[in-house]
């Protein structure tokens, strides 16, 4: 981010944008005030500073985790190590985790933790100390555990602090025999499920995919219905934004740019994203990729000519100094609160389609929550059915030959007779939840006549947790 735009983001509370998108929603809504001032405000906001020793020296480290929402429990959130971590960023996309969670059905609170360092400049060794400290304080005061709270991957963090901190809980956690489900997004060697890794960018896939089904919007926008020839920049190649590419490059989409920190490559014909990779691990960037133009500026990267938009990094990329330049037709936001409200009604008058972050990044929570239910249970998905479904699979495969007198090819017949694994049912189960949350977004936008996307996102969040407030009978 050049410093001229970090200055404009900085002088935004980004927690402020949150209500403001908020307010819209209860508009439509006849909820009274207190219920929404309650729904609005964060229940619990923990900072610590805990001393780690590097090298020689003792470091001072700030660290956060802001409980949301208590009205369902655990509270669920990830946890982003940043140097530019901030109290009001962590409330903020604590806020944003209750609304997708209700958004998605997923029956847990809004939570997020932030740990204020450059993970880039740190050593693997300091890390670990400084996320095993971490995870000690929250174990101190209570905010983590299979019941309570549960930790995820966010920006700067992966599998590997996962293990960290599912290990350090479980040493000072003697015989919590649920002790695999204080965290997500583990190692599937340590309790994790398969698909977490890619569960977000897929879930930006499928919802993106859902749109360009629908013909009235695609009309809206000029565009032909379908994925297949689309053109497409990503910005941010981490979790995110890279399975995100992989899945749109693999379904027919154009990647014409992608844009990480240090610049941005474009060929208009297309770059095939695993050579980038490829590219990028060799060389430490993914400038100078054969047959692409670099862009210095990365941020110029998100006003070329596309169709979609995907940013996958920060937030408030896309403000009200370069909204007017964006050309996207749709915007689709894998990253949380990347469009500024000024943004936003500049790009909602110019008919930009934006699918909002509280519905399209859901993914990542949605397959937590199947991580997390595989931890309680003990059990692998797919362990008690699939050589069931194979042996029901296979009687009734020769109960067709018989009766057509006809041989199914080999081929054909081992993809029929394949009872489920563990990947087949959780990407089953977020592809049904991806379309179904677009569909209720959609419906609900229709029939009370919501302006976009966001509000009627929001209406459905607030909605949801206002049936639940009903069904715990606190707010009759
Ligand atoms: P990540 O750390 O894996 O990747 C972020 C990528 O963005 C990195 O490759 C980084 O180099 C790049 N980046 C940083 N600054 C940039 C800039 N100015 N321009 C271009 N690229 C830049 O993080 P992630 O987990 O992929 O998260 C990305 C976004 O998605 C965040 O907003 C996060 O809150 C959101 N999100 C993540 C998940 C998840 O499951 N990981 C779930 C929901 C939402």
């Amino acid at each position: 981010m050049s410093k001229k735009t970090k200055s404009k983001a900085d002088a935004y509370s980004f927690f402020s944008c949150i209500e403001k998108n908020f307010d819209k929603a209860a508009r439509y809504l006849s909820i009274k005030k207190g219920l929404l001032e309650q729904i609005k405000s964060c229940n619990a906001v923990y900072r610590m500073h805990f001393p780690v020793k590097i090298g020689k020296e003792i470091q001072v480290i700030e660290a956060y985790r802001v409980q949301h929402s208590h009205h369902k429990l655990p509270c669920k959130g990830g946890i982003r190590y940043s140097i530019k971590v901030n109290q009001d960023e962590v409330m903020t996309l604590a806020a944003l985790m209750t609304y997708k969670c209700a958004i998605v059905d997923v029956p847990f609170g809004g939570a997020k933790g932030g740990i204020k360092i450059d993970p880039q400049i740190i050593s693997t060794e300091n890390i670990e100390k400084i996320t095993r400290r971490y995870t000690s304080e929250l174990i101190k005061k209570i905010l983590i555990g299979p019941g309570i709270d549960v930790p995820a991957p966010d920006y700067g963090t992966g599998e590997r602090e996962m293990s960290w901190i599912f290990d350090t809980f479980l040493s000072l956690s003697p015989g919590e025999v649920d002790a695999l489900a204080c965290v997500t997004g583990k190692p599937v060697s340590q309790g994790g499920v398969r698909g977490r890794k890619e569960a977000t960018g897929l879930g930006v896939f499928y919802g993106i995919r859902e749109l360009c089904k629908m013909k009235e919007e695609m009309l809206s926008v000029g565009l032909d219905v379908g994925l297949n020839g689309k053109k497409v920049i990503i910005q941010g190649l981490g979790n995110v934004g890279y399975h995100a590419a992989t899945f749109f490059h693999e379904a027919g989409a154009i990647i014409v740019a992608l844009a990480e920190r240090e610049g941005a490559i474009y060929n208009k014909k297309g770059l095939n994203v695993s050579n980038v990779i490829i590219h990028l691990k060799k060389t430490g960037s993914i400038l100078n990729f054969p047959e692409s133009k670099n862009i210095e500026d990365t941020e110029k990267a998100l006003e070329l000519e596309c169709d979609i938009l995907i940013p996958a990094a920060l937030e408030n990329v896309i403000h009200k100094h370069n909204a007017n330049r964006i050309k996207a037709k749709i915007i689709g936001e894998a990253a949380n609160g990347p469009v500024t409200p000024e943004a936003d009604d500049i790009l909602g008058k110019k008919g930009v389609l934006i699918v909002p972050d509280i519905y399209l990044n859901a993914g990542g929570v949605t397959v937590s929550y199947f991580e997390w239910l595989k931890n309680l249970s003990h059990v692998r998905y797919g362990r008690m059915e699939k050589r069931f479904s194979e042996n029901m699979n296979t009687e009734l495969l020769q109960v067709i030959e018989t009766s057509c007198r006809k041989k199914i090819p080999i081929e054909e017949k081992k993809m029929i007779l394949r009872g489920p694994r563990e990947i087949d049912l959780v990407r089953s189960g977020l592809e049904d939840t991806m379309i179904n949350g677009f569909h209720k977004i959609r419906d609900l936008k229709k029939s009370l006549k919501i302006e976009n996307m966001r509000t009627a996102a929001f209406v459905l969040a607030i909605n949801k947790i206002i049936d639940s407030y009903e069904k715990l009978g606190i707010f009759p």
